[in-house]
């Protein structure tokens, strides 16, 4: 058991990623209350008989004040509205900090709403599942993975330090990165293969008669795999897209030219660039195994 860091954590969105940490703040004793503002009755419900939850509200006036952490879970594109609606409740000196996919859209749609003297820590887990809601989350989500935080220069540095001790005690490890840096890195590395993985299960569902069948049947042989990413949250991913547009755009161009270039060396039956670009790849692969990331 390590001292608690914060008296009362206010999770706003107690979904996936929010309920996770709340589960590993009681497993390791981080704070002393848990409370929850979310606009879904059924998430205060489940996660008040979770026992991730002491109170749980729809208004903020209810449940935010005397947090002395507040952490916003909810789709990025909500990320303005909860910003505008709290900011009047939160008490002075308060960490704001958040878990959203993106970077420069939070810290752009949070930073206006929050009153002098709190203090934003941006912050994003590498770490998740295809499923959503509080009864889906688990307190060794963030064990072994990386937690990206982007505050901004001029950001209160014991507000950082105890953002850092968090995370750090619930098993991730720490990286500062700049905001739009990012943004940029995630395109590659997440939005783009949820966005292929959406195009692939999209295209073989618009496959009509015996050839959709049995692209189910014989998923095992690669299409599994994208099926599982293109089960995660519509409305999350929607927000991600339109969240990180120039980004995602940018990665998406790049893509689709690399792509071209292996089509090209399909038709013409040039072996050596297929096995080339194949052998590369692999080497990724290994790298990501050896970092126990994989
Ligand atoms: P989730 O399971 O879908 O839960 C989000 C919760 O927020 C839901 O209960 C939702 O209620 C609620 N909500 C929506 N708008 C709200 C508002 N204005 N005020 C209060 N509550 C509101 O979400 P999640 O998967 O934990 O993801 C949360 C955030 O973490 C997202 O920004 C995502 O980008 C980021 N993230 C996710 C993953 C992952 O793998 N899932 C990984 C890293 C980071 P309704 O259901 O009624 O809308």
């Amino acid at each position: 058991m390590t001292a608690p860091l914060f008296d009362t954590v206010c999770f706003v969105g107690i979904g996936l990623i929010n309920s996770s940490i709340a589960r590993a703040v009681r497993q390791e004793g981080l704070a002393r209350r848990l409370v929850t503002l979310d606009t879904s009755a059924k998430a205060r419900q489940t996660a008040l008989e979770l026992g991730v939850a002491d109170a749980a509200s729809d208004d903020p006036a209810a449940v935010v004040p005397g947090a002395d952490l507040v952490i916003i879970g909810t789709p990025v594109g909500a990320v303005e509205t909860v910003a505008r609606t709290i900011g009047p409740h939160l008490s002075a000196g308060a960490i704001v900090s958040d878990v959203g996919s993106v970077k420069i859209a939070v810290i752009r749609d949070v930073t206006p709403y929050l009153p002098e003297g709190v203090h934003f820590v941006p912050g994003h887990p590498i770490a998740g599942t295809e499923h959503s809601g509080p009864e889906s989350g688990f307190a060794d989500l963030f064990r072994g993975r990386w937690c990206i935080l982007t505050p901004l220069p001029g950001t209160d540095g014991p507000a950082i330090e105890k953002v850092t001790a968090l995370w750090t005690a619930m098993g991730s490890m720490i990286e500062v990165m700049d905001p739009s840096h990012h943004d940029q890195v995630l395109a590659i590395t997440s939005h783009l293969p949820h966005l292929i993985a959406y195009t692939i299960v999209g295209t073989a569902n618009d496959l009509q008669g015996h050839l959709q069948q049995e692209v189910i049947k014989f998923s095992a042989s690669g299409f599994r795999d994208f099926t599982r990413i293109a089960a995660s949250d519509p409305i999350m991913w929607r927000d991600i897209f339109l969240s990180n547009k120039d980004a995602v755009l940018e990665v998406i161009q790049r893509f689709t030219e690399d792509l071209t270039a292996l089509q090209r060396a399909i038709r013409w039956g040039e072996g050596e660039v297929l096995e080339k670009r194949f052998t590369e790849t692999r080497a990724i692969r290994r790298a990501i195994v050896d970092a126990r990331q994989a």
